[in-house]
């Protein structure tokens, strides 16, 4: 049994503990404390607002032991508010928050006209089958470091990728039925 958990301080959380929950042994739990964190096998950062998260995290002085334990090795996977917390920069913005992936990446890149679209893709490394994704007010990675490799560009925009133990990505899988990308992660998790 693989023991996930997903970061419960702001955002998208039930949501991503029930699609983790419905894979064979796997147990998916919320967490938000430091000691939580020394019982799971790997944390998905769910979307939100990363403002409010990143302060959250240093409110309840868990951005350091966070940051600590993925660079250790914690596989970790960033969705949308959760991918502008593992960035080492942002376009436009002098702060970063976990500042763990060398990605630098433009919050709500799509401007609000384009705020929220769902697009179909097929990622052969993921799932043999097409995905539907949804991004709402998402960001987008503009650039990356030679250690990340990129997953998915949707429009030439890179949104997904991947750096050793860390995922991250711009759409909400957990917002779908499709469990391609927690089974992607799980087999991350497993594999670490
Ligand atoms: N736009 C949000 C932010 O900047 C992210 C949106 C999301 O997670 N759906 O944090």
């Amino acid at each position: 049994m693989k023991k996930i958990g997903v970061l419960a301080v702001q955002g998208a959380v039930r949501e991503h503990v029930r699609m983790l929950n419905q894979i064979t042994d796997v147990q998916g739990l919320a967490v938000k404390y430091e000691t939580e964190l020394d019982e799971i096998d790997g944390l998905i950062i769910p979307g939100g607002e990363s403002t409010a998260i990143g302060r959250l995290l240093r409110d309840f002085d868990l951005l350091d032991p966070l940051k600590e334990k993925i660079q250790k090795g914690l596989p970790v996977w960033g969705t949308c508010a959760g991918m502008i917390l593992l960035a080492k920069k942002l376009v436009n913005d002098d702060t970063s928050h976990l500042g763990v992936m060398d990605i630098e990446v433009a919050r709500n890149g799509y401007g609000r006209q384009l705020g929220s679209f769902e697009t179909v893709v097929n990622v052969p490394e993921v799932a043999v089958e097409d995905m539907k994704l949804t991004f709402i007010r998402a960001p987008y990675v503009n650039s990356a470091g030679s250690e990340v490799r990129i997953l998915l560009k949707v429009d030439d925009r890179i949104v997904a990728c991947r750096q050793n133990n860390m995922l991250a990505t711009a759409f909400h899988p957990e917002l779908t039925e499709d469990l391609a990308w927690h089974r992607y992660f799980v087999r991350m998790v497993r594999g670490h």
